[in-house]
């Protein structure tokens, strides 16, 4: 199976001036930004991650907004990922801010529900966007609007935007990799293979399965045994891959496993910025107090980061890891894999 986005592990290996710094304990920004312009959605997906959080009105306000993407793309920080707790388009200054990044050397990128990523705002960003990935959980227009407590519009609007993008890509030859993420779940088994072939028919660069991500306190439980039930289903989407399509199921993150490091070394390499302003350690923590650094209507992005309080609650945070609290393939999951073997320095390390 080709990983041509390199989504069944991580790149860290990629950034070795900020490596050495790390093992030198000299400060840095983060790679990477998870960035939530808002926590509203238009839709109410029965796996949603942040649903224990609700949706709540709070947007990042336009000028904040702003201030961050010139603040990072000065001080280093490599890209940043549109996502979170509600659906980025939502927030009406998410595009500017996007455009802004870009132009100031920042890489961008965003996942979105595709329900408003019309035409033109397809014609506005994706110039800016390295990739953008669009979740759907199933191609039949009944399964579509269940699984994502949608309308029957929004699934004509979403499938018609998809191929807009596609359409613009193509048209405007643009680099920015389109993809969808589809969560395997019980319902939707059989949902897989006419989507996969669907998207392909699309002209998209390729979809990931993946299982969902779940915390102790979301409401949605997933099924044991998916994969077993499933695994004709993912082999044929797996066989449609082919002619510049990738087909990613993620074999690695299904059927337990646990965390194999004891702390959590990845906190200073990629942080989360929510909708209330407040930069969280990661997306597990979002909305507790102890696990925010602080907040952008407070003080700028810099100041933050370099500040006392953020490098105590991340070395705090990493290591009293409460792991019974954490989704077990969290973002950092593979970075910390990498981190704790790299912090175990052997005997004789220049025998390579
Ligand atoms: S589109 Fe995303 S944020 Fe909105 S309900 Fe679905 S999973 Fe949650
Ligand atoms: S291991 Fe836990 S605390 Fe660390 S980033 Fe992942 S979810 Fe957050």
């Amino acid at each position: 199976m080709a990983d041509t986005y390199r989504m069944l592990s991580h790149k860290l290996l990629w950034h070795p001036d900020v490596l050495a710094k790390w093992r030198r304990g000299e400060p840095f920004f983060p790679v990477h930004l998870d960035i939530g312009a808002t926590s509203r959605c238009n839709y109410r997906c029965v796996h949603c991650f942040y649903d224990y959080l609700g949706h709540r009105r709070r947007d990042l306000d336009r000028e904040v907004l702003l201030r961050l993407m010139r603040d990072i793309a000065e001080h280093g920080v490599r890209s940043i990922f549109f996502a979170s707790q509600g659906e980025p388009l939502l927030n009406p200054a998410t595009p500017e801010a996007i455009v802004t990044a870009d132009r100031h050397g920042v890489d961008v990128a965003m996942s979105s529900n595709g329900s408003l990523f019309t035409p033109e705002v397809a014609r506005e960003i994706l110039p800016h966007l390295q990739w953008v990935r669009i979740s759907v959980l199933a191609r039949s227009e009944e399964a579509y609007c269940a699984l994502h407590g949608a309308s029957s519009r929004a699934w004509r609007a979403v499938f018609d935007n998809l191929a807009a993008m596609s359409e613009t890509v193509r048209r405007q030859g643009l680099g920015t990799v389109l993809g969808v993420q589809t969560c395997l779940l019980q319902e939707n088994g059989d949902e897989i293979v006419p989507l996969v072939r669907h998207i392909k028919e699309l002209g998209f660069h390729y979809i990931t399965l993946r299982p969902i991500s779940q915390l102790p306190t979301n409401g949605y439980r997933l099924e044991d045994d998916l994969l077993r039930r499933f695994q004709e289903q993912l082999q044929e989407a797996e066989s449609l891959a082919g002619e510049g399509f990738d087909v990613v199921v993620r074999w690695n993150l299904h059927g337990g496993g646990k965390k194999e490091y004891d702390a959590c070394l990845g906190l200073p390499f990629i942080a989360f910025v929510n909708a209330d302003g407040g930069v969280y350690t990661c997306g597990c923590r979002l909305d507790e107090e102890p696990f925010c650094y602080g907040n952008l209507y407070d003080e700028p992005f810099p100041a933050l980061w370099m500040s006392e309080k953020r490098k105590q609650l991340t070395e705090r945070a990493a290591s009293q890891p409460d792991f019974a609290r954490c989704d077990l393939f969290c973002r950092h999951h593979a970075i910390n894999q990498f981190l704790w073997e790299y912090a175990q320095e052997p005997p004789h390390v220049n025998f390579i």
